[in-house]
């Protein structure tokens, strides 16, 4: 009897220290609208699951309140229910009916490009003659002989008409000048740079670019792809604090925008250092996803992973489980490869694979050894290509195929070809705003008919693909608002023309494509995603309800605003 008794005080004591001690969170969230996004995904037509908190074309906030233990998701439910978990030390955040969404993740940037093109010239905009101005006002303001870097001139504009280089020479002789192209495929300079750099009309463009002369051979200063680094690799190196603090300005930037992961698509050595050097000192206010530039030129970055092997600690803040490469060129500037020639240039077909400095030996290696692949196709023989690739090794190691190998942009896509991102599980990583930002001259490139294959993200839905959202920045916008502005209603911002509407996205699904689909193309929908119990709690509060206003009115997309950021219980910004 006394034993008897003696057990059953035993297991008094045990709950009750159970309750007290395990139930009470460090933090708990009142007052928010939840969305989760623990229901089942839409159909492939993007209708919502039976079980999406979905009636009569409204959507309604599944949770109010959300409690936070051990940086994880502890609970998830009402006001009412979380009381429970409230104790004399719980920090409580009244979220004052902001909606709170899992934390946004951004799936293809370049995150130091935000601190450079703070500190650079802007071009974005300028015409030709303006190009020029600004950088002889800047050549005035600084030092003789210190490098000028501007950067943001689109390859798509100037393409067939270049600023005059010479003129900029003559008018800037003492200070060397390089401004890079808005999307990365493109390179202009005065002429005491070029001779800085060593090119001259006899230099010999590698690795995938062009030397841009004019009818007598005579240099007109712009280089296009791969060539571009002849004149880049020259400008002095920037000191590690330099490079330091441009990559914490990108971090913060992206914090401020709701983002809690941002993968990094295209890591070289000298950002690296910077990434493991924030990550020991445990600075790194977001997560980040690192993808090992897959170039000649960071072999040995490449060399040390592949020794090293994918990053196998989950909740390091610093993840390196990706190479990144690079298939063919850019749309704009032709350089994106097709099966037929250009639309708007006969005889054009652009260029890829080893010519533009895709290395399928050292890639092989790379999934060899357990790495994600993230393989950047534009053109339809780009994307066809790269398909090809995975296909043929998947044949070899058929294990391969679970790690969610990446297609970066997959921007025009023969119509043969959809099904087969789905049948070898690609995940298809795409820019929204590209899709309406591009489409003006994306049709003179390639013709209607091509066109109805480009940005063509529900015919990937529809073929089983997984479909990511990111903005390539400094490419474009990196707001979530005016990503998903851009996928729901596929027009630019002031301008009714809509292109391809059959190929828009829902409001539930674009938010999927910046959580739980990207988490998906990462193997971590089991930690992050969505919002319950056990994920990271990593949570993204704003100030409009994205999904009814997306689809009653999607041009108020622009004003929303992010309110509050968290990353792992931590609250890294509030505005
Ligand atoms: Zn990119």
């Amino acid at each position: 009897m006394l034993k008897k008794v003696l057990l059953i005080v035993i297991i008094i004591v045990y709950s009750c220290e159970k309750s007290s001690n395990s139930i009470i969170a460090d933090i708990v969230i009142t007052n928010a609208r939840v969305y989760t996004l623990s229901w089942d995904d839409p159909s492939l037509d993007g209708i919502p699951a039976q079980n999406a908190p979905y009636e009569n074309g409204v959507w309604q906030p599944d949770a109010e309140a959300i409690a936070i233990k051990d940086r994880l998701i502890q609970f998830v439910g009402t006001n009412d229910e979380i009381q429970n978990y409230i104790g004399e030390n719980t920090k409580i955040i009244d979220a004052n009916n902001a909606l709170v969404v899992p934390g946004l993740i951004e799936s293809h940037g370049h995150v130091q490009e935000i601190g450079e093109k703070e500190e650079a010239v802007n071009l974005l905009n300028l015409s030709a003659k303006d190009i020029i101005d600004v950088i002889y006002k800047r050549s005035l303001e600084i030092p003789e002989g210190e490098w000028i870097v501007g950067s943001g001139w689109d390859e798509a504009v100037f393409a067939n008409d270049y600023p005059d280089m010479l003129e900029l020479s003559a008018k800037v002789p003492n200070h060397p000048v390089v401004l890079n192209g808005l999307r990365g495929f493109g390179a202009m300079g005065n002429q005491l740079a070029f001779e800085k750099a060593g090119i001259t009309n006899k230099t010999e463009a590698t690795d995938g670019g062009e030397i841009l002369k004019d009818d007598n051979g005579n240099l007109i200063y712009v280089l296009l792809n791969q060539a571009k680094n002849l004149l880049n690799n020259k400008v002095p190196e920037k000191s590690f604090e330099q490079k330091s603090r441009m990559m914490m300005y990108g971090l913060d930037e992206l914090k401020s925008l709701g983002f809690t992961t941002a993968h990094h698509a295209g890591v070289i050595g000298k950002h690296m250092e910077v990434y493991e050097d924030l990550q020991s000192k445990d600075q790194l206010p977001i997560r980040i996803q690192a993808f090992v530039a897959a170039r000649m030129f960071n072999i040995d970055l490449v060399n040390k992973w592949l020794e090293k092997g994918p990053t196998t600690n989950d909740t390091s803040f610093l993840q390196v489980k990706t190479f990144k490469a690079y298939y063919d060129g850019s749309l704009g500037s032709r350089g994106a490869n097709f099966i037929e020639d250009y639309s708007d240039m006969p005889g054009q077909k652009g260029v890829s694979s080893t010519d533009y400095g895709f290395h399928p030996d050292l890639i092989k290696k790379a999934m060899d050894a357990g790495f994600q692949l993230a393989i950047h196709a534009i053109g339809d023989k780009g994307n066809r290509d790269v398909l090809d690739f995975y296909e043929n090794y998947f044949k070899e190691n058929p294990q391969s195929k679970a790690l969610r190998h990446r297609i970066e942009h997959a921007q025009i896509v023969h119509p043969d070809d959809f099904k087969r991102f789905g049948e070898l599980n690609i995940v298809a990583s795409v820019e929204p705003g590209h899709a309406v930002e591009d489409m003006p001259w994306a049709i003179d490139r390639v013709g209607e008919e091509r066109a109805k294959g480009g940005y063509a993200w529900r015919t990937l839905r529809k073929n089983n693909v997984t479909v990511i959202f990111n903005a390539d920045y400094t490419g474009t916008d990196p707001s979530f608002f005016y990503g998903a502005y851009c996928a729901i209603t596929k027009q630019k911002k002031d301008d009714d023309k809509q292109w391809f509407p059959e190929q828009t996205f829902t409001p539930e699904e674009t938010l999927r494509a910046y959580t739980i689909w990207a988490a998906y193309a990462s193997k971590q929908e089991h930690l992050t995603g969505t919002i319950e119990k056990g994920k990271w709690a990593d949570l993204t509060f704003m100030d409009m309800d994205v999904l009814n206003v997306g689809n009653t009115n999607p041009n108020q997309l622009l004003n929303g605003q992010i309110l509050k950021t968290m990353v792992n219980g931590k609250v890294v910004y509030e505005k």
